[in-house]
């Protein structure tokens, strides 16, 4: 379980004493740096870096970084808010101990999330790890509820000496392929084997459908270690393919046509230990409250669009009949819907059901993207939201009366669109609080900004690389 306080100047009790024998272990084990990484309100990955021998003071004192890169563009431009994007001021971070790996990938390194705090001590408002985690810990305070959840990586695999920053398919197989498992097969078993060693569960690993692409599962856990899994998951993927001379991306169009690359995000609420979806009375096997949470979720979807799919690269994957899940729509196992209701297997259905939302991608940041996904659910739940009638087969192929019936509604299909239904979503807005709810606005403004006039392929190449 991830620890649900907060960081304080100093270091909360016991904190200091545990790095410095943590330091001391990793230098012994020939760590020589470690990786605190975030990832900024655009969904970039950003990070600094300690010696080992650093990492009490850090655990004290933290480390400072500027709070302007909350409102970095995927480009490196700045853009501001009323608060935020100014050259002045500092922040600290702070290692989260329990979370920090050493790199099986990266030999000489480790690896720890942050949470961001100010000089003066207090939560910084922009800091999306600290939101997830509070809406995690007011969950449980206020309605006794926990949550499990798990992000889905999808990745494309390209030649590490493909010309002028394209993309080349590192594998040639077909979709799910034997053939494609073979040829990156030196490459998988290191990644297995690093995961293993830090310690991350991985369910599974396959050739997917697109060129080059494949995909990985891992174990469900607490929404801010699962988020923190997915950012490691993806630096481990990073580091043990360019040892191997490939180059991957985690762009939700890595080209312009064609199957993207999603991060479908599984939750399941849980109270007193008991799956709330599973063992109910409602339609497969839901409780009242496990599908008035599924109901909040699927209302909102096209306001959480902004923050679950929030690149200009994101709509060139959000097209129907690509299993991203483009309506507003649910079902039993409908890989065409946005919200998929996975019961699981007979026998271990209450381990095992969840929600899986399928509009998200890896643009987005894994903290944001959850902590605004449990408040639409909690929402549901407070309003006893029912769910509609569920659909089944592809959503794109009902005829538009029987969609509009079963208010089954395309979601956003431009980033444009997204933000205007986030922009008047209080629900949402109220998770983030309004410094990161404004920094959400004026980044995604920055970003269509920065792609207006360019056409689907440069949108593409634009974010090829970057996430
Ligand atoms: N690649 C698809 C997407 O963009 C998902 C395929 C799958 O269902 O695994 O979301
Ligand atoms: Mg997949």
């Amino acid at each position: 379980m991830t620890t649900l306080a907060d960081p304080v100047p100093g270091g909360r009790p016991g904190d200091v004493e545990r790095a410095t024998a943590l330091g001391a272990e990793l230098s012994g084990r020939g760590v020589h740096g470690i990786v605190l990484s975030y990832v900024d309100t655009a969904g970039i990955g950003r990070v600094k870096a300690i010696p080992a021998a650093k990492l009490a003071s850090a655990a004290a004192w933290g480390v400072g970084m500027s709070p302007v890169f909350d409102t970095f563009l995927a480009n490196d431009a700045i853009v501001t808010t009323d608060v935020l994007g100014s050259p002045d001021g500092d922040l600290r971070l702070y290692p989260d101990l329990d979370q920090l790996v050493v790199l099986a990938g990266q030999p000489g390194w480790a690896w720890a999330p942050v949470d961001r705090i100010t000089q003066e001590g207090e939560r910084h408002p922009g800091c999306g790890r600290t939101v997830l985690r509070r809406i995690v810990s007011r969950s449980a305070e206020r309605h006794g509820l926990t949550f499990k959840a798990a992000v889905e990586i999808e990745w494309a695999v390209g030649r590490g000496d493909a010309p002028g920053g394209g993309f080349v398919p590192a594998v040639s197989g077909p979709a799910y392929g034997a053939t494609r498992q073979v040829e990156l097969s030196d490459c998988l078993a290191d990644l297995l084997a690093a995961l293993a060693a830090q310690g991350v569960d991985v369910d599974q690993v396959h050739p997917e459908y697109a060129a080059g692409q494949f995909e990985i599962s891992v174990a469900a856990a607490d929404p801010v270690a699962a988020a923190d899994r997915s950012v490691l998951v993806r630096q481990t993927i990073r580091a043990v393919s360019q040892r191997h001379g490939l180059k991957v991306s985690f762009s939700p169009a890595v080209l312009a046509q064609g199957v993207g690359n999603g991060g479908h995000l599984h939750l399941s609420a849980w109270r007193d230990g008991a799956n709330l979806h599973s063992g109910g009375a409602r339609r497969h096997g839901m409780t009242a409250e496990a599908e008035s949470f599924a109901a909040g979720i699927l209302a909102r979807l096209p306001a959480l669009t902004a923050v679950t799919a929030p690149s200009p690269a994101s709509y060139l994957r959000l097209r129907p009949s690509q299993w991203a899940g483009v309506f507003t729509a649910w079902g039993r196992e409908t890989r065409e819907a946005a919200l998929r209701v996975v019961t699981g297997t007979a026998g271990v259905r209450d381990q095992a059901a969840n929600l899986e939302v399928k509009p998200v991608d890896l643009a987005a940041n894994p903290y944001l993207a959850l902590a605004c996904l449990i408040a639409a659910g909690l929402d549901g739940l407070g309003s006893a939201l029912s769910l509609p009638e569920e659909i089944s087969g592809d959503p794109a192929r009902l005829a538009p009366a029987r969609a509009t019936a079963r208010g089954v509604r395309r979601l956003p299909a431009s980033l444009q669109e997204a933000v205007a239904q986030f922009r008047t979503d209080d629900v949402l807005r109220d998770a983030l609080g309004p410094v990161l709810a404004d920094a959400v606005l004026a980044v995604r403004e920055g970003e269509l900004a920065a792609v207006a006039g360019l056409d689907d392929e440069q949108v593409a190449a634009a974010y090829r690389w970057v996430y």
